[in-house]
């Protein structure tokens, strides 16, 4: 079984900039943030696995490409970096998930809980 490759996923690093030059001590890299190298190969992960499909979408019957990784219980909560705690989503999804998030919205992951 073949399977399409993967074209939502970015390419894994920029290419190489010249040495010396604007160092991110200066501006706050993502590995400051806690999204560095291990997040972008989970990420990928996680994409891969749900073949870039939204998973809140497809639980209700759309079907949109998923670009992003959403922590299905936010890591705010208590949610964990594991898989079963990962999904793709898609970017107007991911923008109400974390809406409904910061403002403290009641009941949100049972709206957005995948299966
Ligand atoms: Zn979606």
């Amino acid at each position: 079984m073949t399977r399409p490759r993967l074209t939502c996923l970015k390419p894994r690093l920029a290419p190489s900039k010249p040495r010396g030059w604007a160092p991110d001590a200066q501006r706050g890299n993502r590995q400051q943030r806690g999204y560095g190298r291990e997040w972008e190969k989970l990420r990928e992960q996680i994409l891969e696995r749900d073949e870039c499909l939204c998973q809140p979408c497809l639980a209700s019957g759309r079907v949109s490409v998923g670009t992003q990784v959403d922590h299905v219980v936010p890591k705010a909560q208590g949610g964990s970096d594991h898989h079963s705690n990962l999904q793709a989503i898609c970017a107007a999804c991911h923008r109400a998930k974390t809406a409904a998030e910061s403002t403290g919205g009641v009941g949100q992951s049972k709206k957005f809980a995948v299966g």
